[in-house]
């Protein structure tokens, strides 16, 4: 659902839920994929229900937003739409909060602080490269090696380190989830930003539904273009595509091609692309549901087998990197090791993530910077965007 498509209001926040209501034919197509739909009923079911005021329940927290009930709906119904709808509406409603959700919000509410935020604005900067929470903190080394590629193609390309506010949006806070991208819109457009380079897919989606008139573009499409030399392997892997991009096609293929032009032999699993399996870690349902989040995993396990796994977002390769062999495809591109790269926990990610802002900070040519809260006050009228 786009931007465009969510309005303020209770009618159009619901519309999810009222075309299930009426258009559900009850095929069970989804409910075959899904262990959630599986404990909790059909889409109809459960919007009827719904429509008939049981608000008070917290199932919608217990689903992982993945999408792949669109993605196989036969008639292009989104389930996992009403289910962000209905997490909306208990939130705005006062209900949805959980205690053992304090780890997501704390952790993002880290990115934007000062101790992690920074933004360095080149004169003429027009492109930004946002590289999200996670992959700083995992891969400090290939991002800086990327960045650098980068300015190479484009002396005049920015860097923001700062949080797509995503948890929020997706635990249906939309109040803070506005508040905050509307912020750091306002930052980058005001300075004349006009393009974002996306490296996470999930931040990914974040900007292309909200990001209002900015270009966007993941990190793969323009490396797809910008890249020339490659390192050279010899080997067999299969593509675990992240839910992020599960309706972006031209992001996921890009990263096929480049994995091609590594002489990386691509191998699909029987869900990939479109209808692929979430990692188990979407929609932060984990918290309240760790049995089903275990579910997801164990069903991309199962179908990964003893293949080596290739990915693209940091959180599915943390997560699934505790059963299976998977490496990030910029740490092939990058890594000097060829992506022998050691996952790292916090408090280990956070040390990496302000070290690398120091060392920015201290590397990188004159330019505007400095933190969000520094930025915001050096820029004009109040932020807004609508969701
Ligand atoms: S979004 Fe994913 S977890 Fe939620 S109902 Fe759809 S398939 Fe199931
Ligand atoms: S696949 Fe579509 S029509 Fe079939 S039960 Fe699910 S939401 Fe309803």
């Amino acid at each position: 659902m786009s931007a465009a498509e969510i309005k303020s209001g209770r009618q159009d926040r619901l519309q999810c839920v009222e075309q299930i209501a009426a258009e559900c034919v009850h095929c069970r197509i989804c409910v075959q994929e899904c262990s959630f739909l599986q404990e909790y009923g059909t889409p109809v079911e459960l919007a009827l229900a719904w429509q008939r005021g049981s608000e008070g329940e917290n199932f919608p927290f217990e689903c992982s937003l993945c999408g792949l009930c669109f993605a196989v709906c036969p008639k292009k119904l989104n389930p996992s739409g009403m289910f962000l709808e209905m997490r909306r509406e208990l939130v705005a409603s006062g209900g949805g909060i959980f205690r053992r959700h304090r780890t997501i919000r704390a952790y993002e509410k880290r990115g934007s602080s000062s101790l992690f935020s920074w933004f360095y604005l080149p004169p003429g900067c027009r492109t930004i490269l946002f590289p999200g929470c996670a992959f700083p903190g995992s891969r400090p080394q290939t991002l800086l090696r990327l960045f650098r590629f980068l300015m190479q193609a484009d002396a005049r390309i920015g860097i923001v380190l700062d949080c797509c506010t995503k948890p929020s949006h997706d635990l249906g806070d939309t109040k803070h989830f506005q508040k905050m991208f509307s912020e750091l819109l306002q930052i980058v457009t005001e300075h004349g930003v006009e393009k974002v380079l996306t490296v996470c897919p999930n931040c990914h989606r974040i900007f292309s539904e909200y990001g209002k008139g900015l270009q966007v573009e993941s990190v793969y499409e323009t490396l797809l273009t910008s890249m020339k030399t490659f390192p050279v392997m010899d080997t067999k892997m299969t593509i675990h595509d992240p839910c992020g991009v599960r309706f972006a096609e031209p992001v996921r293929e890009s990263v096929r091609t480049l994995a091609r032009n590594i002489g990386i032999s691509v191998e699909e699993m029987p869900h990939s692309g479109k209808t692929s399996f979430c990692c188990g870690e979407g929609g932060s349902a984990g918290f309240l549901r760790p049995d089903l989040s275990r579910s997801w995993t164990e069903k991309r396990v199962a179908e990964a087998g003893a293949s080596q796994v290739l990915s693209y977002c940091t959180g599915c390769i943390r997560f699934l990197g505790k059963s299976i062999r998977i490496e990030h495809i910029l740490d092939l591109l990058f890594d000097p090791s060829g992506g022998d790269i050691k996952e790292s926990n916090a408090p280990f990610t956070y040390l990496s993530r302000y070290l690398l802002r120091r060392r920015l900070q201290k590397t990188l040519p004159a330019g505007i910077s400095g933190t969000r809260r520094r930025m915001l006050t050096n820029t004009g009228q109040e932020p807004s965007i609508t969701t």
